[in-house]
């Protein structure tokens, strides 16, 4: 299965899972995140993600309503999107650390690991290694260090590959922003650290294309929202 995002219009969810999520949106969509200026709905897009479920290791695939805005000043047009939703993802992030953390750190193997969400071994593998790449360890126990002062550094002994190492210190930094109040429906570092990256400066780190890689820059004192 891709682990690319599913046009909603052309493919249809695998599953029979009958869960469907109310279409709902605000009177108004936010202001323009680039130019400020008023914004109204302009429609809908249907997306079909896999996310984590409460119980561990499952996950769901579910219909998800998306809509979109476009701003009456600049004329952008953006989607909103629901908390804990993270774009241009078939497999959402939960998902995609559970399975690789199942291998990385748990020495299960892809074909176990992945039972639950029929991911193919391939997916595994570029998911392994874009987050292998995402970020230098160092990095993001100093920002964990920046947002709450008390985050001890305990990085996880010999860890087995350079990929448990950056899950191990994305969950330090998640659980930071958790005593730091960020309020999370994500329950793993990396679903925490990038979505706190999304809803915060409005940045999307892709598995192919656009941003790869992990910003001290975008940790508080940072640079401001968009820019
Ligand atoms: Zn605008």
């Amino acid at each position: 299965m891709s682990d690319l995002p599913l046009d909603g219009e052309r493919r249809k969810p695998v599953s029979s899972l009958p869960l469907i999520l109310e279409p709902r949106r605000e009177a108004r969509p936010p202001p323009c995140a680039t130019c400020y200026g008023a914004c109204w709905w302009n429609g809908w897009r249907v997306v079909f993600p896999v996310v984590a479920t409460t119980t561990v290791g499952a996950v769901e695939r579910r219909e998800v309503p998306l809509p979109r805005a476009k701003c009456s000043c600049c004329r952008l047009g953006f989607t909103c999107y629901p908390l804990g939703f993270y774009p241009r993802r078939q497999y959402q992030l939960d998902v995609v650390a559970e399975v690789v953390a199942a291998v990385e750190i748990g020495c299960e193997s892809t074909a176990v690991a992945t039972t639950a969400s029929s991911a193919s071994p391939t997916s595994v593998r570029r998911w392994s290694a874009w987050i292998g790449a995402l970020a230098e360890v160092k990095a993001l126990h100093a920002v964990a260090a920046q947002v709450d002062p008390s985050t001890a550094t305990v990085p996880t002994p010999t860890p087995r590959s350079r990929t448990a190492a950056v899950l191990d210190a994305l969950e330090v930094l998640g659980a930071a922003l958790v005593r730091a109040g960020v309020v999370f429906v994500e329950r793993t570092g990396l679903g925490r650290v990038l979505g706190w990256q999304h809803r915060g400066h409005g940045d999307v780190l892709g598995l192919v294309a656009g941003p790869r890689r992990f910003s001290p820059a975008m940790a508080p004192g940072g640079r401001l929202h968009g820019r």
